[in-house]
């Protein structure tokens, strides 16, 4: 993840090489691109606050240049800034936006450029939200928002540090995040949930790409991958907050759920006791419990626990991983 200081110090030395460029005259550019676009993408213009709808933005996709169509933005990293421009905390790639130190208007900014076509995009500033600190204060004008095809499900199977390192190796999953989900109160603590009184479940909510894996194949990997015949309890960590729970968004969810807990019961001795919920709200754990794994791999508890779940699993779902996993 970049921070301020890797911008400065990225205007200072140099950009990472883009892994293609594209390059066009001016005269080329202004025939694909209308007369505002090629305004502040190729002559470094600056839309007016407020002009387009994509700063009130926040559904799941990705933001392309306008000029080039590289992928530059993912919607994860877009934040409500209240500036009137698109803004983001990172770029999906550390290759893909150039740094130039801007000298104009009697200030030294950092502009920030597509690093494959040059488009101006906007500014960096230092004042965005944790964990970066960044802020890409772009021109809508200088993007594409692309739609992506993706749905997300909840579930639980005990500590969510486990099933999290789970779910992020697989094919077709975007993104997971930890949290709380099934429960009374809103916007829980890691504390309350563990005190077992909130009804909140510790789950994950996976982002997946249908196209690439299927509902019916996440759930089949969260069955196989935790014990869904012990109530209430994963292993050594007992209480409801450990229940192996699916979370369904409508009734065909819920049907798919179903059928996939009929075909694997035959695999188990005792009966599958994961419960099947309606989806309410997922609340977001606090940021230290997020990519949990690979931030902590080396402590016991993971060395422990995570590291033989996780070699089970690999074996088990070989050609669902993504590619180069390393553990
Ligand atoms: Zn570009």
């Amino acid at each position: 993840m970049l921070k301020w200081l890797d911008i400065i110090r990225i205007a200072n030395n140099g950009n990472p090489s883009p892994e293609k460029r594209v390059e066009k005259t001016n005269e080329e550019w202004q025939l694909i691109l209308t007369p505002e676009q090629f305004r502040v993408t190729r002559l470094k213009g600056t839309e007016r606050p407020h002009s387009s709808d994509m700063c009130s933005y926040f559904e799941p996709g990705k933001y392309a240049c306008i000029c080039c169509n590289t992928e530059l933005f993912d919607a994860g990293e877009k934040f409500e800034s209240g500036t009137g421009w698109p803004s983001f905390t990172q770029p999906i790639k550390e290759n893909v936006v150039a740094y130039h130190k801007d000298s104009t208007f009697g200030m030294v900014r950092i502009e920030a450029l597509c690093n494959i076509c040059d488009a101006h995009l906007g500014h960096v500033f230092q004042d965005g939200p944790t964990p970066s600190g960044l802020r890409y204060c772009m021109n809508a004008v200088s993007l594409r928002k692309i739609v992506v095809n993706e749905s997300k499900i909840t579930f639980g199977g005990g500590c969510f540090w486990c099933t999290e390192a789970i779910f992020q190796q697989l094919k077709g999953v975007v993104k997971v995040e930890s949290g709380y989900s099934g429960g009374e109160i809103s916007n829980p603590s890691y504390r309350e949930v563990c005190s077992g009184m909130t009804g909140h479940a510790e789950v994950i909510e996976v982002t997946f790409n249908p196209a690439e894996i299927s509902f019916e194949d996440l759930l089949r990997i969260h069955l196989a991958t935790h014990n869904p015949t012990t109530i209430d309890a994963q292993g050594a960590d007992k209480g409801s907050q450990y229940r192996s729970v699916i979370f369904y968004r409508n009734d065909k969810e819920k049907d798919a759920a179903m059928k996939v807990i009929e075909e694997l019961q035959a695999s188990y001795n005792a009966m599958i006791v994961t419960q099947l919920e309606m989806f309410e709200h997922f609340y977001k754990a606090e940021a230290y419990h997020q990519n949990y794994y690979n931030n902590n791999s080396d402590q016991t508890y993971c060395q422990a626990i995570i590291n033989p779940k996780l070699k089970k699993f690999k074996d088990l779902f070989k050609e669902n991983l993504k590619e180069q996993v390393t553990l």
